[in-house]
């Protein structure tokens, strides 16, 4: 359970990307310097202490949360990307959408078997990118220490999605 009240900061937008679903939309909660903040702040202090080394955030809102998660956890930050997006040699995942697939990539230079890596994403829904990025820190030889969201939709059991794959816990404040 959170201590800061994020409700009031994430709005719901119905028929977005398209009609029938409603998405989550964070940017009022990172707008808000109190609730940004709070946010990293969870994310990182329930992660503090573990030797973590890198935070793999996927593309794009990823970014937003989980790059300032791995600076306060003094670790790096390893952006998972659409194909195309990296210049240099890539590793690759592709997981499933609910109509057809995708596909996520991260620097094959990117991770070490040293690496102790936590995923982080702004909200996770299927738990498929999820999945897909510690496929991607697995590939790369590198371990899979937990995985931490500000958002979880939990009427769609991605706990249960990432549980299957990863036995790592799964951190959410919202
Ligand atoms: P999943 O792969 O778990 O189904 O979807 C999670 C990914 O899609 C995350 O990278 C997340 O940023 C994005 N996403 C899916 N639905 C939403 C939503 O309603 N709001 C936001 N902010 N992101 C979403």
């Amino acid at each position: 359970m959170s201590k800061f009240d994020y409700q009031d900061l994430v709005c719901d937008i119905p028929d977005y990307p398209e009609p029938g679903v409603i998405f989550k939309d964070i940017t009022p909660l990172i707008a808000d310097p109190q609730g940004f903040s709070a946010v990293i702040d969870e994310l990182a202090e329930h992660f503090l202490g573990r030797g973590i080394t890198k935070v793999v955030g996927a593309e794009a809102r990823g970014f937003l949360v989980g790059a300032p998660v791995a600076y306060r956890l003094g670790a790096g930050f390893v952006p998972a990307r659409k194909p195309g997006k990296l210049p240099r040699e890539v590793i690759s995942q592709c997981y499933a959408l609910e109509y057809g697939t995708d596909e996520i990539q991260i620097h094959a230079d990117a991770l070490t078997p040293d690496d102790k890596v936590i995923v982080i994403d702004d909200l996770v829904a299927t738990g498929g990118t999820a999945v897909a990025c510690a496929q991607l820190v697995e590939q790369a030889g590198a371990s899979v220490e937990g995985f931490g969201f500000a958002l979880e939709l939990a009427y769609l059991n991605p706990r249960d999605v990432i549980a299957e794959t990863f036995g790592q816990e799964v951190f959410s404040l919202i």
